[in-house]
């Protein structure tokens, strides 16, 4: 009998790839619902042959997700196309803020932190400082603000936190877990009473990397900062979907699944057209869609899928003639004191050069999308929004060559407060219920394309253990 998989995206294929090492190909299918595979991972060529990329643009090398994708893409024989961002570029190094009206440099180096850098008031060495000296506070969660604010001062949950998560998962750092998006800085805190005495008893602890991969060794001597491909990030998923299916894969496009249903050891999965028998399946979607296909065999399973929300992005990305960056970076966000309606804006022409064009991302909306952009019905006005802030923040008054606007709806989950502890229930139920069901994908286990990847591998190699 088959194994299914719901969703095309970068988890779905993923973990189709795991699986066709360890079971037949032929008896694995994918249900996709829309007409390509590659999900939130899609690169656009433009009529002049600039890349726009929709949604997710660079992957980090380093840390067990990191190796893993590596080994991924060695095993994909794609390492001709990696296309990296060196450390010493200025897309690697300059990270901008844009706070009372003016951009600001954070600093990147060690040498910075003795420096007084405005927006801050004094070196943030002196945070780190007194970082030590704040009590520890005991709890099981809280949000990353608090965190911050209680360790370091408010300028650095101001001014660093909130916007490193706006950049992350387009959400707002007072509701978003410490213990989920940054566990290690959380656990330093619970376990050695700061984050400066868990960092030194980290470096002089320090275990080698445990994580191999002939491609990290190349990562580590040419110091890459992140990476993408020559052709976009889109060559992953499609190269990927190109090997499976050439494997024996069956990858069923415009199909969507409606409902699902468990019968003792198996799994039944509906749609407009057809129910399928299934030994297993491993469902990659959002966990508050996957909760409306099993809302009535398992409620109390939905109600805690559910809890798990996402947020609408918009996305526009922008092409003009000419360099017109004065200040070369990865870009510039905003924290959300700020009260704009933009995230920020990636300066892609930095990272990759294009022409010698100018090419820009900016993102709006996340967690503000709705106060800001409810009444919004066409996609040039939010092409308007968006080339209005950069012209006034980045001085340029030229008008793009070509643009393109995506609004992405329910693209990045939120990992608020409570949420290890969601899907520790949510793990427990499906496992105390004897459901053939495997749960991966960006709600559970990460936000990144590193955090999927794995995500699918580990959740193969649990199915496979089970199973053998
Ligand atoms: C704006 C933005 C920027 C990002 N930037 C980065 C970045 O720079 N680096 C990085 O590492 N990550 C980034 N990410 C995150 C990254 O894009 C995701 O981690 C990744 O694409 C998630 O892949 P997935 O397969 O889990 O989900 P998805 O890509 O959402 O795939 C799920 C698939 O399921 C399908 N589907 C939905 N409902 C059904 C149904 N009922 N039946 C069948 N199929 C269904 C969908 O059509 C979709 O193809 C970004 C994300 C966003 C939104």
């Amino acid at each position: 009998m088959t194994v299914h998989i719901l969703g095309g995206g970068i988890s779905g294929l993923s973990a189709a790839f795991y699986l066709c090492k360890k079971i037949p190909p032929n008896t694995i299918s994918i249900w996709e619902a829309s007409k390509r595979t590659g999900g939130w991972i899609q690169t656009h060529k433009t009529d002049t042959g600039i890349l726009f990329e929709q949604a997710a643009r660079t992957l980090r090398p380093r840390s067990e997700t990191g190796t893993n994708t590596l080994n991924l893409i060695e095993e994909l024989q794609l390492i001709g196309e990696i296309r990296p961002i060196y450390s010493s570029s200025p897309a690697a190094k300059n990270r901008l803020i844009y706070v009372n009206g003016k951009l600001h440099t954070l600093p990147s180096s060690l040498l910075g932190l003795f420096r007084t850098q405005s927006p801050f008031s004094k070196p943030l060495i002196v945070n780190f400082i007194n970082e030590h000296k704040q009590p520890i506070k005991k709890v099981v969660d809280e949000s990353i603000y608090d965190f911050m604010n209680r360790r370091f001062g408010s300028e650095v949950a101001d001014y660093l936190m909130s916007p490193l998560i706006c950049g992350i998962c387009a959400g707002n750092s007072k509701e978003i877990s410490v213990n989920f998006l940054a566990t290690q800085l959380f656990q330093y805190e619970q376990n050695y009473g700061s984050i400066t005495r868990g960092l030194l008893h980290n470096i002089f602890s320090s275990k080698k990397n445990v994580h191999k991969s002939a491609l990290l060794d190349r990562v580590k001597s040419e110091k890459w900062s992140v990476y993408s491909f020559k052709n976009g990030l889109e060559t992953l998923p499609s190269t990927l979907e190109n090997v499976i299916s050439s494997h024996g894969v069956e990858i069923n496009l415009n199909t969507k699944c409606d409902k699902v249903e468990f019968f003792g050891k198996e799994v039944i999965i509906h749609n407009q057209h057809t129910s399928v028998k299934s030994k297993h399946l491993f469902s990659t979607l959002l966990s508050e869609i996957f909760a409306l296909l099993i809302s009535d065999q398992h409620p109390k399973l939905s109600v805690l899928l559910k809890q798990i929300q996402s947020v609408d992005v918009a996305v526009v990305n922008l092409h003009f003639k000419g360099n017109l960056i004065k200040n070369p970076a990865f870009g510039l966000l905003v924290p959300p004191q700020e009260n704009l309606p933009i995230l920020g804006i990636i300066f892609d022409s930095c990272c990759f050069s294009q022409k010698n064009d100018t090419v820009l991302t900016v993102m709006m909306g996340g967690y503000w999308f709705k106060r800001n952009f409810e009444n919004f019905k066409t996609d040039e006005e939010f092409f308007d929004v968006a080339l209005a802030h950069v012209k006034k923040i980045l001085k340029i008054d030229e008008e793009p060559l070509e643009y393109k606007v995506n609004i992405l709806k329910n693209c990045i989950p939120q990992y608020t407060v409570g949420h290890r502890e969601t899907v520790n229930k949510i793990k427990d139920y499906v496992e105390s219920s004897n459901l053939p069901l495997s749960l991966c994908g960006m709600s559970y286990d990460g936000v990144g394309v590193n955090d999927v990847i794995l995500s699918a591998k580990k959740s193969v190699e649990s199915f496979l253990q089970k199973n053998s």
